[in-house]
């Protein structure tokens, strides 16, 4: 690890962001919110994020402010593409303090005129339609539900502090208000889930007609309550190959109702693409601002400290001491590899060469081979893409593909 601004001249604070922000440079990058809050803590979930106390909440909005004039400052010409408040619970922020960070974003950086502006909200802490059009009249153009599941079982399981009706009735108002892009997120591989109650609740899911599904499959996080419950009891969890069907019966239920699997755990219709995310996978520059949040500038990674008085202490003194880590030529092919291989357009074959300064092709041709015989990959236009099946077990081709 090394220090992150050594180089870099500390910003000019008596230069105002207004002053600059009508040249944009053509580089652009995708901006991450933070939102560490959330109602109640959920059994499976292992982001950060506490339960909301006004007095922590204040803090961090202000901490949050400092943080965007800062790097305002220091990328105030780079033009931003998309705006993501995730967490965390976005939704439990007021619409008045979002108005604040919008505009704040907006005066400090280059926003983009088309750009996406996305909020995550959680059906327990949505309101009524005036709310759901405060959101839409601030810029926020594209809503993320966390529905999670359409079984109350499922829900009380997991822990969430809301039930599937009071999702469908968030959905519907969000609507009603105007919403013209919304995803719906679920988890499959539930513990006591059978397939066909999967699949039940993506018909269901589909009937409803968002934008945009995503669908995670469980996984037990070492530090989640889930976790500890699985170390005393039998979480009754699909077996292995439930799970495979769940994700590949899944992905052509809703392929046949017109959502298309653009990445592994991603479903659009078409021209519904999520661009924050697909940046990610593109392999795009993002800065993450609030607690926890990642960073990839260039070659450049780098983490805001998760714990408020850390990240406050860090954002008060410019960044001056943070870690970064610098992203080598062989990190950068493996995440080329990892990244595109998620994707339904796949990895291109020339730009792993280019970065690799090697053809995958010879350096993994039997396994390559071996994958397209058995139906799992395929190799078609200069790229090479899974298949549905080939999906199912990324991780364990991927790894092979990145010794
Ligand atoms: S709402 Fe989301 S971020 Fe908050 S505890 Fe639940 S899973 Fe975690």
């Amino acid at each position: 690890m090394a220090r992150f601004f050594g180089e870099v001249p500390a910003p000019d604070r008596r230069q105002r962001p207004a002053a600059r922000q009508r040249i944009c440079e053509e580089k652009s990058v995708l901006l991450y919110v933070h939102v560490p809050f959330c109602r109640s803590k959920c059994r499976y979930c292992s982001f950060y994020s506490n339960v909301f106390e006004p007095s922590a909440y204040a803090w961090y909005l202000q901490t949050l402010q400092q943080e965007i004039r800062l790097w305002g400052q220091r990328l105030g010409r780079l033009q931003v593409d998309t705006v993501y408040f995730g967490g965390g619970t976005p939704s439990l922020m007021p619409l008045a303090d979002l108005d604040d960070v919008l505009s704040l974003v907006r005066e400090s950086f280059c926003l983009a005129e088309q750009a996406e502006i996305t909020l995550e909200a959680n059906p327990d802490s949505t309101q009524d339609v005036s709310w759901f059009r405060g959101l839409l009249s601030l810029g926020v153009n594209r809503l993320s539900l966390g529905v999670q599941s359409l079984a109350d079982e499922d829900l009380v399981r997991l822990g969430r502090p809301h039930s599937a009706r009071m999702a469908v009735e968030a959905y519907g108002l969000a609507r009603q208000a105007g919403f013209g892009n919304i995803s719906l997120d679920f988890i499959w591989g539930l513990p006591r889930q059978k397939l066909k109650q999967w699949l039940d609740q993506l018909k269901t899911a589909a009937k409803l007609g968002p934008e945009h599904l995503s669908c995670y499959g469980l996984s037990i996080e070492n530090g989640t309550e889930l976790h500890r419950m699985s170390q005393e009891v039998d979480l009754e969890l699909p077996s292995e190959q439930e799970q495979s069907k769940m994700f590949v019966y899944g992905a052509e239920l809703l392929e046949s109702k017109g959502y298309l699997q653009y990445e592994i755990s991603n479903f659009a219709r078409m021209g519904f693409q999520a661009v924050h995310n697909s940046g990610y996978w593109e392999g795009r520059d993002y800065l993450g601002l609030g607690p926890s949040a990642v960073s990839t500038l260039g070659r450049r990674r780098f983490t805001n400290p998760a714990f408020m008085d850390a990240y406050d202490a860090a954002v008060r003194g410019d960044f001056s001491g943070l870690d970064f880590e610098e992203l080598s030529d062989q990190d950068r092919v493996v995440e080329l590899v990892m990244l595109s291989l998620r994707t339904a357009r796949g990895l291109e074959l020339a730009r792993y060469r280019r970065l690799a300064g090697a053809d995958l092709m010879k350096r993994h041709e039997r396994l390559i081979q071996a994958l397209v015989q058995n139906g799992l990959a395929r190799i078609n236009r200069g790229r090479l893409r899974l298949t549905k099946e080939g999906m199912a077990v990324s991780n364990v081709i991927i790894a092979r593909l990145t010794e």
